[in-house]
């Protein structure tokens, strides 16, 4: 309204000298004259009622009387100027915080997904008999319970289904690792800071020997293989569902700018971008998901299915103290992450969803590691996931689960924030919107948005706790799973140096 207003004022400034210079014959002239009437006519028509003379009363007015019109348009226009600059810097804070809410809004939840906090997962199954350590009281788990409930029954009697006693104590990670001198935490304390590492010796043939492991059986499973870039732009974060600004986050900011200089370190080919901030992935599956981003995707060539190596940045901030020893929680990890994407089709994700479980479980199989499903209740889904399963070990330092691996479908919601589509020829419908083309008589081109889903091929070094505390003998030496043989320079079973 105020710049439509802005425009009449201006329009009216137009008329007021065009007109005055035929009468008073200042700047004569049969063009001005014609340019007056256009104008006059236009602005007299968005100006009706608001008190603004016509063509003919401002040509009758004398020279004063034009010039106090004229600065009394002009003070009109001042304050709108003004009022247009309050009203677009309020629109602008609005909309921002508009995308601010949006952006929180989470995906829908699968219909059988519980309704809940964590406390309401369901067991799907369990593999394996967990191995009981007498050494260790029962690691405060909440879920333990529910997995006893599961079996059977609740309390001691439960937990006594839970699995079978080890004769001897079990050690933990963070002592088998120092007894067979795998892990360096001092050093990588003074370099980096606490929840960071070193992976030496035998520890760092079984992470290489781990990632190549669930990289060939990715591919086996028809998964290109990828490398990922680590770090990524903010937005990218985001449309995944990620709040890399939020207090809470977990995210690690990368900035090419040192703190406290004012000189950007000049990067090939980022010129746009020196002076902003990227952030460090908290798991590949946002460099997997931004890969196909703004992109249209032929129907045939639907699913994608992806096997990205990254590594994974947590700053981890406010996690519990229990978790602060060892290579449980750490800040940065390695990670074989699986990403896939699908029609738009709830049955086929839903399917994909069972078949990244059945692979994930048949990696952890064949790793010999007891492990158990879980149908994660909705206060567990963050943002963007419609259903998710999680996957954890029995560890037995811990003696209790340890969450290993995730997988989730995550329907339309990273596709609509990160622009992936895919061109499928449906069957005419009714309405048809205008993105849609016809082609034969009864069916149409569109673009629809894909669905994703992601999950866990394998998370280092938490695989790695749950090796060494599983795979342990009386004498403190590991014993590894043949599967990982081939990758591992000969090694079969790791004993003190
Ligand atoms: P998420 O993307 O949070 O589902 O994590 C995927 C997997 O990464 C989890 O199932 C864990 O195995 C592993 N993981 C997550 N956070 C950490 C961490 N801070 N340190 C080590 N491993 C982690």
């Amino acid at each position: 309204r105020a710049r439509a207003e802005r425009n009449r004022i201006a329009a009216e400034m137009k008329a007021l000298f065009s007109g005055g210079a035929r009468k008073g014959g200042k700047k004569g002239g049969k063009k001005s004259g014609t340019e007056a009437t256009t104008t006059t006519t236009t602005a007299g028509a968005g100006a009706s009622g608001s008190g603004s003379g016509s063509e003919e009363q401002l040509a009758e007015l004398s020279r004063e009387e034009k010039e106090a019109k004229r600065q009394e348009l002009v003070e009109r226009g001042r304050v709108l100027k003004e009022e247009i600059h309050a009203q677009e810097a309020e629109l602008s804070t609005l909309e921002t915080q508009l995308y601010d809410q949006a952006v929180m809004i989470p995906n829908i939840t699968h219909p059988k997904s519980p309704i809940g906090p964590e406390s309401e997962a369901r067991l799907v199954r369990i593999q394996g008999v967990p191995r009981l350590n007498p050494g260790v009281k029962a690691f405060a788990q909440p879920r333990a319970d529910s997995t006893a409930e599961a079996l059977g029954g609740a309390g001691e009697e439960g937990r006594a289904l839970l699995g079978t006693m080890s004769e001897y104590p079990l050690l933990d990670h963070v002592a088998l690792s120092k007894h067979l001198d795998l892990v360096d935490f001092e050093s990588a304390t003074a370099v980096t800071g606490s929840r960071w590492y070193y992976l030496k010796n035998e520890a760092a043939l079984l992470e290489l020997a781990l990632i190549q492991f669930a990289t060939q059986r990715a591919v086996k499973a028809g998964f290109m293989p990828v490398i990922t870039p680590d770090v990524v732009r903010p937005e990218v974060v985001q449309a995944c569902g990620f709040q890399p600004r939020d207090e809470a986050s977990q995210t690690y900011w990368v900035s090419t700018v040192a703190p406290g200089s004012t000189k950007a370190v000049s990067t090939e080919g980022s010129h746009h971008h020196q002076h902003s901030a990227l952030c460090l992935v908290a798991t590949a599956e946002i460099a997997l998901a931004g890969m196909n981003l703004n992109k249209v995707i032929e129907e045939s060539q639907l699913p994608i299915k992806m096997a990205g190596f990254g590594r994974a940045f947590r700053a981890e901030a406010g996690s519990r103290g229990a978790e602060v020893k060892g290579l449980y929680r750490v800040h940065q990890f390695s990670k074989v992450e699986l990403f896939v994407v699908s029609k738009a089709d709830p049955s086929e994700s839903d399917r994909i969803l069972e078949d990244i479980r059945a692979f994930q479980e048949d990696i952890f199989e064949e790793l010999g590691l007891c492990y158990r499903v879980l149908d994660m209740p909705t206060e567990e889904l963050g943002a963007s996931a419609y259903k998710k399963y999680d996957i954890e070990a029995w560890m037995p330092g811990r003696n209790g689960w340890g969450e290993i691996s995730s997988t989730s479908n995550c329907t339309d919601y990273q596709a609509r924030r990160l622009n992936i589509r895919y061109r499928t020829n449906k069957p005419r419908q009714p309405h048809q919107d205008s993105a849609t083309s016809a082609t034969a008589s009864n069916s149409v081109v569109s673009t629809e948005f894909v669905h994703t889903l992601n999950g866990t091929a394998m998370a280092i070094p938490r695989i790695i706790v749950a090796l060494l505390e599983t795979y342990q003998q009386p004498d403190g030496s590991v014993r590894l799973p043949e599967c990982l043989w081939p990758f591992m320079a000969g090694v079969k079973e790791i004993h003190p140096k």
